[in-house]
């Protein structure tokens, strides 16, 4: 099957011009990540795939880059001109090649939702978890789990007395809550990743200065280690104001597969997919009450093993099983199924 699959074309630097981000990213990009071991596994079960919208990609055996299309209005043009050259579109554009407001498409299309609130797309939406899909409401729609490239990361059981974060160190990612939980611990957290939002960063750094190790945004062996080591990784996302103007509901959270594919047991809030994904193989859930117990004795934190996290996660979302559950899709449309 030939599958022709859309990047969100986004420029790291809207200073810089050819700094499209990458698929996989070389630091923070949720969504490049996926679209990178679903584009790996689609090769596996024999798709020919035609990537678009991340110029900068490298190429590997069974995948075409389109190098010289590059913004999302000359994706599009480029796209109604050669879709006959393809079974199927998959869009991961969040919308910025087609959106909800458009015609009706003549080729064959599905579109993965990577944000909050409703789908942008189109038709054919599949969400990465149930409570993504309900914010959106999206009623019947596929739901297909974040794919991890499980060769890509290091089991390991032996963890070092620290914690992690790994991701945009925003309000919404709760990352004052992981600090001030570790504070009571009398524990380290070492945070990883951008801030595009400079008064949450300032405030965690001078007020968890005795706390909170700040290491920037990290990528390839760095990572692999932190995640490999922590004891635990803590993705206490709020149910606040997020980024697109409606509450904070967690989509799919990539960081939970990486860190169970390190054999590495999550410490979470009960916020969006999370309530779904981090279940006692994979980690803790913590209640809004328990995330702001001032007594830490009265929290139990007791980790499922390193050899259960891996399982657990390895059986459910590693990318050759979920690059199948969309290739069952793809067949469904092209033989005439559509939501
Ligand atoms: N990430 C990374 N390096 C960093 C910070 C983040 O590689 O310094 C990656 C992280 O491992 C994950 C992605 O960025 O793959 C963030 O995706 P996630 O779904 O966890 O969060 P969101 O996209 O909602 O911000």
């Amino acid at each position: 099957m030939n599958v022709l699959m859309i990047a969100p074309p986004i420029l790291k630097s809207e200073s810089d011009k050819d700094s499209w981000l990458t698929i996989p990213s070389l630091g923070y990009g949720g969504i490049e990540n996926v679209v990178y071991a679903l584009i790996n596994g689609l090769i596996y079960h024999g798709c020919q795939v035609t990537l678009v919208g991340a110029p900068g990609s490298i190429s590997f055996n069974g995948l075409t880059l389109i190098r010289d299309v590059r913004g999302s209005v000359d994706i599009s043009s480029w796209i109604e001109n050669n879709h006959n050259n393809f079974d199927i579109i998959h869009d991961h554009s969040c919308g910025l090649v087609f959106n909800a407001q458009q015609e009706k498409l003549s080729f064959n299309y599905i579109a993965t939702h990577h944000k909050t609130g409703k789908s942008p797309y189109p038709e054919n939406t599949v969400y990465l978890s149930y409570a993504q899909r309900s914010q959106a409401g999206g009623n019947n729609s596929p739901v297909i789990r974040i794919p991890i490239i499980f060769e890509n990361y290091l089991l390991n059981s032996q963890k070092d007395d620290c914690f992690l974060y790994v991701g945009r160190v925003s309000e919404w990612k709760g990352v004052h809550e992981a600090a001030s939980i570790c504070e009571k611990l009398e524990a380290k957290l070492i945070v990883a990743g951008p801030s595009w939002e400079q008064d949450y960063f300032d405030d965690l750094i001078n007020k968890y200065s005795n706390t909170v190790e700040y290491i920037g945004e990290v990528f390839g062996l760095k990572k692999i280690d932190l995640l490999a080591k922590a004891k635990a990784v803590f993705v206490l996302s709020r149910f606040s104001d997020g980024l697109w103007g409606d509450k904070w509901c967690e989509p799919g959270a990539t960081i939970v597969g990486e860190a169970a594919a390190s054999g590495t047991p999550i410490i979470s809030s009960t916020n969006g997919c999370l309530s779904e994904i981090v279940v006692p193989d994979v980690g803790i859930q913590l209640e809004e009450n328990e995330i702001n117990q001032k007594d830490i004795s009265k929290l139990q934190f007791q980790f499922p093993n390193a050899n259960t996290v891996f399982s657990y996660a390895k059986n459910n979302w590693n990318h050759l099983l979920i690059s199948e559950q969309y290739l069952t899709l793809y067949k469904n449309i092209i033989n005439g199924f559509h939501w």
